[in-house]
């Protein structure tokens, strides 16, 4: 009987060994993970920073695949993981002004540029601005739709990593030099590529006018129903607008986006008689394991159906 008490007792001891100092020195941080805690607004910065971060960093992106982080509603869980987050990524430029969502995240997680834990992507970019009615003088977000934006943004995401991991800074380098050479690479391709349509059939018309940096930097014109996703999309004027544009071109095709209701371009085609030819990405990449699910894949999806369709 004793014997058995002796054992009893020696086992809740380790038990209690076990659990008590255990948890003190070592699950804590083997709980937490050593991993960056990581917050964008969108998929496109997400897959950037994933691109720069790699397997040091887990990311949760806001605006899920597909929607439009012009205006997005956080939902509790967001708002749990900014707070929690060692850093969030935002593009600024306006993007994720609608309603002023981000700003009144930002402010419910406790985060501040100020305190070094939020980081704008786009810092660097030369900015272009809207023209149309009621937002003159804004800036226009779509800034990496230019490559040579995205690699702004993936330096300016290097940057941050270094800043907030300096131990980690050799992998954040190593990572960025790689994707950065890819991204010129695809630079180069898009440049090359769009060089075989005549310069006269370089009319882009789509939804959103988000294609103002990317006709900068391939030398297209743009056309659009309306210039930035707000409340008014699509009304009669815009509509009429855009047709009146289409019938004094020549435009062989139009596109919409995956991230837009497609209904308004349907009515321009069906005024105009031109065909939708294929849908672009903008604001959103594909769902993870369908076309165009990271930066690259997208950027290149783009590249082919406006070629498709234009040359
Ligand atoms: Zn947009």
């Amino acid at each position: 009987m004793r014997r058995l008490f002796t054992v009893l007792m020696t086992a809740l001891l380790a038990a209690a060994l076990l659990t008590g100092c255990g948890s003190g020195e070592k699950t804590a941080p083997a709980q937490k993970g050593d991993k960056i805690q990581i917050v964008t607004t969108y998929s496109i910065l997400y897959d950037i920073v994933k691109n720069i971060g790699g397997d040091r960093v887990e990311i949760h992106s806001l605006a899920p695949v597909g929607s439009n982080p012009h205006e997005y509603d956080p939902l509790p869980l967001d708002i749990q993981k900014t707070t929690d987050a060692d850093v969030v990524f935002y593009n600024g430029l306006n993007l994720e002004a609608g309603n002023s969502w981000f700003e009144k995240l930002l402010h419910t997680a406790g985060k501040s540029e100020e305190d070094g834990t939020v980081f704008r992507l786009s810092e660097g970019v030369k900015p272009k601005y809207l023209t149309s009615k009621g937002h003159e003088g804004e800036e226009d977000p779509h800034a990496w739709l230019d490559i040579r934006n995205g690699i702004q943004y993936a330096k300016n995401a290097r940057d941050a990593l270094v800043q907030i991991d300096p131990k980690h800074a050799d992998i954040y380098k190593a990572n960025a030099e790689k994707y950065i050479a890819e991204l010129e690479a695809l630079h180069q391709e898009a440049v090359t590529e769009f060089s075989k349509i005549p310069k006269e059939k370089r009319f882009l018309v789509t939804s959103e006018g988000a294609f103002k940096y990317f006709s900068d930097a391939y030398d297209f014109q743009a056309g659009y129903i309306w210039e930035i996703n707000a409340e008014n999309q699509g009304t009669p004027q815009q509509v009429k607008q855009i047709v009146d544009l289409i019938r004094s071109k020549e435009v062989a095709s139009l596109f919409i986006e995956t991230s837009i209701d497609p209904r308004s371009m349907e009515m321009v085609s069906k005024e105009t008689g031109i065909p939708i030819g294929g849908t672009l990405f903008t604001d959103s990449l594909g769902k993870p394991g369908e076309e165009g699910d990271s930066y690259i894949k997208m950027m290149k999806w783009n590249i082919s159906v406006i070629l498709d369709n234009l040359k």
